[in-house]
């Protein structure tokens, strides 16, 4: 929206609108917007820019980015796009434990998205891996739901805000679990039926019987398309300036993927406006050279 209210000509390239927005029902963080959900916020998101010239290119991945002073970005079709400046904002997503019984079982009460699969555990007990924000307010959410949740946090301390962790102890549905290394899903006739965790202070391997497990320990960018033409740090997330300016010129990246703290919706949305405003920028600085190098790639 910024790019487009700039004059620019703008194409929006999205495996799926919405990203990680569209997995969460409960959103109350929203500057300005007391309460809404991910579909809602989603849905707003569209009608606002389709006030505006943009081409939408959805169902789409970017497979390769070749970085020359016209970038050219190459789509899952086969479609490849030249461009004098492009902006990343490709987000992240769920971490895998990579345990034994974990990929086996996603579909037969592995789960990754309590909104999405929360309702299929209604009345049974399920367990969290992960004690930051996603794994409490996912405890939350299922409890409201499910029979019970127990919570294992690999570490003797939650990460989850103070305010969460009062909501889930206040809740008789909800045991937490700390210094618990998670070592194996178990699954009977083809459907989860426990997980056996490492108590970390006595070193006994336990098992605790449910129905269902939701993996929250955390998010990957989504960078491995990109990563061989710009700095990334240890963890995968595009390095960028307080100008989302990254290691190459012309590119530019905003949000979960890049090394912004605190990932947020309205971070990532004020990322987004800023690394527009740093392409217009560079586009004024450099407008006859790349518009010459733009019409002989053509
Ligand atoms: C369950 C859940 C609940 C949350 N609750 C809140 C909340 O209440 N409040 C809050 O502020 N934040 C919340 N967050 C965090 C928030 O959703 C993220 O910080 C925010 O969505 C980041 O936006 P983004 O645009 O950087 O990335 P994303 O939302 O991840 O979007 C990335 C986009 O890029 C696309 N994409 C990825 N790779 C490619 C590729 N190769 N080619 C083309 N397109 C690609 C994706 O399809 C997607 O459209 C929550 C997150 C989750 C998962």
């Amino acid at each position: 929206i910024y790019s487009a209210r700039k004059g620019l000509k703008v194409t929006l390239i999205a495996e799926r609108l919405g990203g990680q927005v569209k997995d969460t029902m409960g959103i109350e963080n929203l500057i300005s917007v007391s309460s809404t959900t991910g579909p809602e916020l989603t849905g707003n998101l569209i009608n606002h820019m389709n006030d505006y010239d943009i081409t939408v290119k959805e169902h789409l991945r970017v497979s390769e980015v070749i970085d020359e002073e016209i970038k050219t970005v190459v789509l899952s079709s086969g479609e490849r796009i030249d461009t004098k400046t492009l902006i990343v904002a490709t987000g992240a997503k769920w971490r895998e434990l990579n345990v034994p019984g974990e990929k086996e079982n996603i579909g037969n009460g592995v789960a990754y998205c309590p909104h999405c699969d929360g309702p299929f555990f209604k009345g049974k007990d399920v367990a969290v891996v992960g004690g930051g924000n996603s794994g409490i307010e996912a405890a939350l959410d299922l409890a409201g739901i499910v029979k019970s949740v127990t919570v294992l946090e690999f570490a003797d301390t939650l990460r989850a805000d103070q305010v969460l962790v009062d909501q889930a102890q206040a809740r008789d549905n909800i045991t937490i679990i700390k210094s618990a290394a998670t070592q194996e899903v178990t699954a009977a006739n083809g459907k989860v039926n426990g997980m056996k965790y490492l108590d970390r202070d006595t070193n006994e391997v336990k098992d605790v019987a449910v129905d269902g497990v939701f993996v929250q320990i955390g998010l990957v960018p989504n960078s491995a398309f990109i990563k061989d033409v710009i700095e990334t740090s240890q963890y995968g997330e595009i390095v960028i300036d307080e100008k989302c300016h990254t290691s190459s010129k012309g590119i530019y990246a905003a949000g979960d993927v890049s090394t912004v703290p605190y990932k947020q919706i309205v971070i990532a949305m004020g990322e987004g406006s800023k690394a527009s405003l740093s392409a217009f920028e560079y586009l004024l600085a450099n407008s006859q050279r790349l518009e010459e190098l733009y019409e002989a790639q053509k």
